[in-house]
Order: structure tokens, then sequence, then C-alpha cells
């Protein structure tokens, strides 16, 4: 099968063994052998972030990304409690939308996108408010590259009693998580990204202490409530509704493969294909938006180039047609384009799309 290179930030390059672990004889996912398969996943996810199956569950759905996002807005609020978004990029924005259309009571503490929130003002809202049940952010802004403190950020939450939810759907399986030590007590990503496999299913993970206790908030929404899809997958042995099946036999091929790599053996390889980027774009004179201290190792956020004659649509269509994918930036006041380093790929594999991203240029 033809390899492409994404370089943008998710779905990631999967290798052909996981794609190919998707064409499986026709199955009825109630059987109880397919339970099995989401039972054995959602106890390797938790693994992944050395969670305590005593203390925490994974939860999963069906669908991309934002859907945990959304279910975890939705369901985890209590009744005439606020929500409050410490929000310095695009994703937490989007979380902050979701509780708008929910029509939660929610406080959006907004930073600049490129930098780092202040953590004296989150202490700050937390003191003056009395309110705040959950405090929401996001790991890695994936818009910018940003790697925000959530432990920091999880302290004081935890400080003021709220529950601290954090979107780590760019950062999980590839960046170490430690979901105790990091003071996470919810959360979440999806198939597409870290563990390398397909789009479809996304799952939550949290505290089964916290999920049990959210039986009693307002069900906001039917299908996307984490209480409800985590007791009745405890009580069947399934999905509430059907399942993205031939996607969860490619998560149970990724996470095979994720095991036999290992968690450190993959952060190297993340990082040593990140080192690559950051060399070629200094060889070409092209300026990170983000100072290297506060980015996370997994997305480059690239200036537009100062010339009359750049074109970012020629560029990716060049690159594109020779097998390489860039993306384009997410910051409002500043050209820019992203190259992600999140999937299947390796360092060669970044020196070979320097070579054609040079060609690109020139022509
Ligand atoms: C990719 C991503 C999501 C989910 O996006 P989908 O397009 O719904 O899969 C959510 N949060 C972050 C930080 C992401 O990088």
């Amino acid at each position: 099968m033809k390899r492409n290179i994404l370089l943008n930030p998710g779905p990631a390059t999967t290798t052909d063994t996981v794609k190919q672990a998707q064409v499986v004889p026709d199955i009825c996912p109630r059987e109880q052998e397919f339970g099995q398969i989401m039972a054995d996943i959602s106890h390797d996810l938790l693994k992944i972030v050395h969670a305590d199956p005593k203390e925490y569950s994974a939860v999963l759905f069906c669908g991309s990304g934002t859907l945990c996002m959304d279910v975890c807005v939705n369901s985890l609020v209590p009744q005439g409690k606020k929500i409050l978004f410490v929000n310095n990029g695009a994703y937490s924005s989007r979380a902050v939308d979701i509780a708008k259309a929910y029509g939660l009571d929610y406080i959006d503490l907004n930073f600049p996108v490129d930098g780092l929130p202040d953590l004296a003002k989150v202490a700050d809202v937390l003191e003056r408010e009395s309110d705040i049940a959950v405090v929401y952010t996001t790991h890695q802004e994936t818009g910018t590259g940003i790697l925000n403190p959530i432990r920091e950020i999880g302290a004081l939450a935890h400080n003021h009693g709220a529950v601290f939810i954090v979107d780590t759907t760019s950062t999980l399986a590839m960046l170490p998580i430690d979901i105790e030590s990091e003071n996470i007590d919810f959360c979440m990503a999806s198939a597409q990204k870290g563990i390398q496999a397909m789009t479809g299913l996304s799952y939550v993970i949290g505290r089964t202490a916290i999920i049990e206790e959210s039986r009693d908030y307002p069900v906001r929404s039917y299908y996307c409530n984490l209480y409800l899809q985590y007791d009745y997958f405890r009580k069947n042995g399934q999905m509430h509704f059907t399942p993205p099946v031939q996607t969860i036999y490619s998560v149970q091929q990724a996470l095979k493969e994720y095991f036999a790599e290992g968690e450190q053996v993959k952060w190297q390889r993340h990082q040593a294909a990140m080192a690559e980027i950051h060399k070629g774009l200094q060889e070409l004179g092209l300026r990170e938006v983000i100072p290297l201290e506060i980015q996370s190792g997994l997305v480059a956020a690239v200036a537009y180039p100062d010339t009359p004659q750049w074109d970012f649509d020629r560029v990716h269509d060049y690159c594109y047609e020779r097998g390489f994918t860039i993306y384009p930036g997410k910051m409002q006041n500043q050209g820019t384009f992203r190259l992600c380093v999140l999937g299947a790929i390796t360092a060669d594999d970044i020196k070979a799309f320097f070579a054609v991203f040079q060609q690109a240029l020139r022509a």
C-alpha cells in the first residue's frame, strides 16, 4: 500500500498491519467475543496513562475526539455549579463553545494563544468564585504546539475541591503521561492520534468514583453521557449503541504495536522526528512562532515566509502529490502552517519531507 506521511495534527500515518487489521469476517458486535476485545482495549488504555484500575475507568465512545470533549463538559458539571476553562488556544475555545451549546454556567479565562496561562490568574479566579466544580484545560494546544502546565493547574483545581479535566487528545500515547501525578481526574483521546489507529473510536479515562457521583447530575445529552455509557458497559459488557466495529480491530492491533514499541522508545521516535523538523526549518531560515521551551515536541507552528511569492496551497499541493501532507495553522493574527509528528513516522521520513519541501519552495 502507498505510504503517505501525514504531518497534519491527526489522523496520523498508520502502519500497514493496523490498516489490514480492519479486514475481518463480519461479526455482530453484541457477541461476547467482541465485548471482550473492548474490555481489553479499555484495560490497555488505563495502562498507557499508568492509571490504577481500582481508581480509574476507561469509557469508550463511537466518534472523533471532539465527542469526548463534549462528553466531559456536558456530563461532569453538577446542577447549579460552574466550569472554569483555562483557555490559551483553539481547542479550549472549542470546549467553551460546547459549554455554551449546553447552556452551562461557565467562566472562559482567556490567555494569549502564543504563551502559557498565568497561574496566578487561575488561582485568583478560583479564590473569587465559589461555585466552580470543574476546571478544564488542554494539555497540548494542537493549534500552536504549546504544552500547558497541567500538573500545576490540576493542583490549583484540587486545592479548591474542583474536578480537573484535561484534553490530552494530542499527547496521550505519545508524550508519557502518569495520570495521578499529573493531577488528572479526567483525560481523553481518540484512536486516530497517539495510538496510531483509525478514526471512529474515542475514549475518556477518569476517576470511577466521580463517574459514579455524576449519575445524579443532569443528563444533558442522551448519546454522549459519561455515566450512561459507563454504566451500560459495566452491566452488559457492550457499548450502548453500535460501536465502530472495524476501527476497534485496528485499535486492538495498534495497541499491540504500542506496547511492543514501548512508551519511552516511541516518545524518543517522536522527539527525533521533531528534532529533524527544527533542523530543517532552521536550515531554510523559516521561523517557528512558539519558543522551544514551551513546545510539546509534537507540533511545530511555522510563520509564513515574508515574501509575496509564498503560497501555502501551492506548496501543500506540491508536497501532497509526492506523499507528504502539511497543514494550515490555527492562529488568528498571523499566517502559520503546521508540521506535526503524531503518527507512525520517523526522523528519516522528515528528512525525505524536507527534500521535497525544498523542491516545492524552489518551484
Ligand atoms: C484532534 C484534537 C481533538 C479532536 O478533534 P477531532 O477532529 O474531533 O478528532 C480534540 N482536542 C485536541 C487537543 C486535538 O488535538
